[in-house]
């Protein structure tokens, strides 16, 4: 007989959407190709190391309470976040480092002292927002946009007029900034949601304004430890999961009736709910093509000694950031000199490294797969580029003190997790919806399919992607109604 609800794929998007779909009264299989659950955000075990192989940033912590208060818990017998003091340590190349602290009233002081001139451009950008973030949860937060009609959200036109239309985000961040340490830190954003600084992205300003306003944050046992507590929630609340079982089709009668799996198993359902990018198993079957937007390259090395002078985010910045950017936005090519980041857990992971250990996480926002990129070829090169970075600031390490590394780059996340052309956002924008939001998460033609995850509305990051789960649960359920 067939069940009521599959979801297919256990990332955030799909555990948050397999919990809002129990929550609805329907029996729910999760079937997962892993072996594990969590996608990007699962932990990976490598030489007595425990690595957190996607996620670092963390914010919002609220939007995840809100899954477990709307299934009668609290999350903090669960789940528990620490506020961290700094939002990121920067090393800017010939200006010295600083400390970003991850609050308002910190951060006022610290530009009085480093770069005066865009205190007041600070001060009016952060006022702007504070009158905006009320509508972010009144708009995309709270609902799924893909009529026309959702476009005269009030909530939503309130937010979009507050910032001059005709700019894009570059030309915003440049007018409300001058000094180079603040125009590095800002023009990175729009590519959190697969959009570039020609975009017009306002939106992406509110990614640094809940570091400022709300805080960042570590859970305790590791970023891994947020997708463990929603698979617990999601099984305390009767889901069964099926692990490595890779979906490859949907079977459409009239409409999609089940899904086959690699092995030929077949799943009937009355409905489906995919974490999978819809542009990578499309419920039609039909191959989609166009530019995929953006990715990350990311480097992990565990280290054979204790290695001073990261803070748990930093980022390294060279003078040159203004072409790396341009290369990335405009020429889709992986900068020369990339803006690198660095995520170091020591002291707030005890699982992350042996003692005496390092673990270093670099990551660098690069083009998906593109053409003219050889990803086998370059690989290698882009990482000695990452070092090389990191070097450059004085942090260095011998070839023999390296107990592993592992690369993560477009082909690994088109492969392992089912990205189209390993982008994390879906197609670029000419596919958007309307240009402005990501891929809907309704089916185009089918009312018993829905998509959540970093591809389709909200968006990407891990708060997206759950309150995704949340989203295709509500579309499915009007169209059950
Ligand atoms: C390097 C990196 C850094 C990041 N940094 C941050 C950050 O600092 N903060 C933040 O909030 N977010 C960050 N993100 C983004 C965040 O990780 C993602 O947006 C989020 O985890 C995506 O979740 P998802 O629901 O799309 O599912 P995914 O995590 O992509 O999971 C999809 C699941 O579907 C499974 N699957 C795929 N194909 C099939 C199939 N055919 N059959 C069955 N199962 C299948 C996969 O195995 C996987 O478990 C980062 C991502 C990366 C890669």
């Amino acid at each position: 007989m067939a069940r009521s609800t599959v979801v297919i794929g256990a990332g955030m998007g799909g555990l948050s959407a397999a919990i809002h779909a129990r929550l609805e009264g329907w029996d729910v299989l999760v079937v997962e190709a892993g072996a594990a659950p969590g996608g990007k955000a699962a932990g990976i075990s490598e030489s007595g190391f425990m690595l957190d192989p996607g996620p670092s940033i963390i914010i919002l912590p609220r939007l995840y309470e809100a899954v477990f208060a709307r299934a009668g818990r609290r999350m903090s017998d669960e789940l528990v976040f620490d506020r961290l003091p700094t939002l990121s340590r920067v090393y800017f190349e010939g200006e010295g480092m600083v400390d970003l602290p991850a609050d308002y009233e910190a951060c006022l002081d610290l530009l009085r002292q480093v770069a005066p001139k865009d205190l007041a451009g600070f001060e009016k950008l952060m006022a702007s927002l504070d009158q905006v973030a009320p509508y972010v949860d009144q708009s995309v937060f709270s609902k799924p946009f893909d009529k026309p009609s959702d476009m005269m959200n009030p909530a939503l036109l309130k937010f979009g007029i507050k910032f001059n239309p005709l700019r894009d985000y570059k030309m915003l961040v440049d007018g409300y900034f001058e000094s180079p340490l603040l125009r590095s830190f800002f023009y990175g954003f729009p590519s959190y949601g697969g959009q570039t600084y020609r975009s017009k992205a306002p939106g992406a300003f509110m990614i640094p304004y809940y570091m400022l306003r709300e805080g960042v944050f570590f859970p305790r046992g590791g970023v891994r430890a947020i997708p463990q507590a929603f698979y617990r929630l999601a099984r305390s609340l009767g889901v069964e999961f099926q692990f490595n079982t890779k979906v490859s089709k949907f079977v459409v009668g009239d409409r999609p009736v089940a899904i086959e799996t690699t092995e030929g198993e077949r799943i009937e359902a009355e409905q489906f709910i995919s974490n999978v990018d819809p542009w990578t198993l499309p419920a039609d079957g039909q191959p989609k093509s166009g530019e995929p937007s953006f990715s990350y390259f990311t480097c992990h090395w565990g280290i054979r000694k204790k290695l001073a002078g990261f803070d748990h985010h930093t980022l390294f910045v060279p003078s040159t950031f203004e072409s790396g950017f341009a290369s990335l936005y405009e020429k889709r090519r992986f900068p020369d000199r990339p803006i690198v980041y660095v995520n170091d857990v020591s002291g707030l992971d005890p699982e992350a490294a042996p003692e005496g250990h390092s673990l270093v996480f670099a990551v660098v926002t690069s083009p998906a797969a593109v053409e003219g990129i050889d990803w086998v070829a370059e690989s290698p090169v882009y990482r000695d580029r990452v070092r090389g970075e990191i070097a450059r600031a004085g942090i260095e390490w011998s070839d023999e003190d390296v107990v592993f590394e592992r690369i993560q780059n477009p082909l690994y996340f088109a492969e392992k997790h089912g990205n189209y052309k390993g982008s994390l956002y879906g197609p670029d924008e000419e596919h958007r919806l309307w240009g402005i939001f990501p891929l809907a998460n309704r089916d185009p033609r089918y009312g018993n399919v829905a998509y959540c995850g970093g591809a389709v509305q909200p968006g990407a990051g891990l708060p997206m992607a759950t309150l995704s789960g949340q989203f295709a649960v509500q579309v499915l359920g009007k169209s059950r109604r």
